[in-house]
């Protein structure tokens, strides 16, 4: 029996052990282990990849997405767009800020947020739309874009999962007036521990985002902001570094990985593959394929030695954080729906033709012993 387990780092970190361990012994030498040069150099590199004027380092993905809609003074009162089937992060982090939640169901084909959907979500209330580009597709941001100015809107782009994604050619984390991304271990760029970021083309929003991330002070001692400790650390950058210059590489093998997938699985049972939107892009975060039968499918994939995760098992609406805002089963049936069929396959750079194939098999399999 081959073994595929759902996540592996192996292949991407192997290869670059002697740069990182170098990296490590860069940073401990230098004596200097909070907001040093290798934070500003990775925050310069990073807004380059992502074309955008400036990023600011964090703590993690729900903190950069939290200092966002701090920057923009979203707060008591206000409502904030978000989508209904998502990490409960994009959720948490407007409910920090003492604002309210409003969810908007997905496209059923992309499970991005449903543009058309949008318009009859906002109310005098509204302050800022939160796409969130998921599972590595960006979501149609022109549409959402034009939505936003229409309204007179501020858009805050959650891009934990899509770095490196585009629409119309234009990459994600660049649209919004500002946007978090994170750089969790498992996220397509990955730090070895927790990171995040801020990326914006306001020079104003990002100077105030690098003083709310450090206890709202630009000079030590003198606090003209409310703020947190929300930095990014200083190794962690350096590292980021290191596997920054390799992750166009990795994108390319994820994309190739879920083009093996898409051929081989076609056809297969009742099988509902992934869809792009003919002006996304997909960097392929997960491979999320959807079944009526998917905790049959997902029992017998274990049993064969397949790791599989699903993304996500219970909505924000559903969950128990969320009692207060009082929605019930029934309510966003989209997202319920995805919360019951989908399934994340293996994709990490590394998976080689065979494993492909392997999982492909057993899945045929799976059905035909139905
Ligand atoms: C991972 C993730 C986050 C949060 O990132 P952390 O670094 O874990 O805090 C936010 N939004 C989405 C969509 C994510 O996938």
């Amino acid at each position: 029996m081959m073994k595929v387990p759902f996540v592996s780092f192996e292949y991407m970190h192997q290869p670059i052990k002697m740069e990182i361990l170098q990296a490590f012994e860069d940073f401990y030498d230098s004596n200097w282990f909070v907001l040093g040069k290798k934070v500003k150099n990775f925050e310069e590199e990073y807004a380059n990849f992502n074309n955008v004027h400036k990023c600011v380092g964090v703590s993690n993905g729900l903190d950069a997405l939290h200092i966002a809609l701090k920057t923009l003074g979203i707060g008591e009162g206000d409502e904030v767009i978000v989508p209904t089937n998502t990490y409960i992060a994009t959720w948490l982090s407007v409910t920090y800020v003492g604002a309210t939640p409003v969810p908007v169901e997905p496209n059923i084909d992309t499970y991005n947020i449903d543009v058309t959907k949008i318009e009859m979500a906002i109310t005098s209330k509204t302050r800022a739309i939160m796409p969130v580009h998921l599972f590595g597709q960006a979501c149609e941001m022109e549409a959402i874009m034009s939505i936003a100015k229409k309204y007179n809107l501020f858009v805050i782009e959650d891009n934990a999962q899509a770095q490196g994604a585009s629409f119309k050619n234009k990459i994600t984390g660049s649209f919004g007036d500002i946007n978090g991304t994170s750089f969790y271990p498992g996220k397509n760029l990955g730090a070895l521990g927790d990171a995040g970021a801020v990326t914006t083309n306001n020079l104003k929003l990002a100077e105030k985002a690098t003083i709310l991330r450090n206890y709202g002070s630009a000079k030590k001692y003198y606090n003209e902001l409310v703020g947190f400790n929300m930095r990014l650390d200083e190794c962690q950058a350096a590292f980021l570094s290191v596997k920054l210059k390799h992750l166009e590489e990795w994108i390319k093998q994820r994309q190739q990985i879920a083009g093996w997938y898409n051929e081989v699985l076609r056809g297969i049972g009742d099988l509902v593959l992934p869809n792009v939107h003919p002006q996304s892009t997909h960097v392929y975060h997960l491979y999320v394929i959807r079944t009526k039968q998917r905790d049959a499918l997902q029992k017998y994939l274990e049993e064969q030695g397949i790791g599989t995760l699903i993304h996500y098992p219970i909505p924000p609406h559903m969950q128990e954080a969320y009692k207060d805002l009082g929605y019930k089963k029934g309510d966003f049936p989209i997202a319920e729906e995805l919360a019951k069929s989908s399934l994340s396959l293996p994709m990490w750079p590394g998976i080689i033709r065979e494993q492909v194939n392997y999982i492909a098999k057993t899945i045929s399999l799976f059905y035909e012993s139905d």
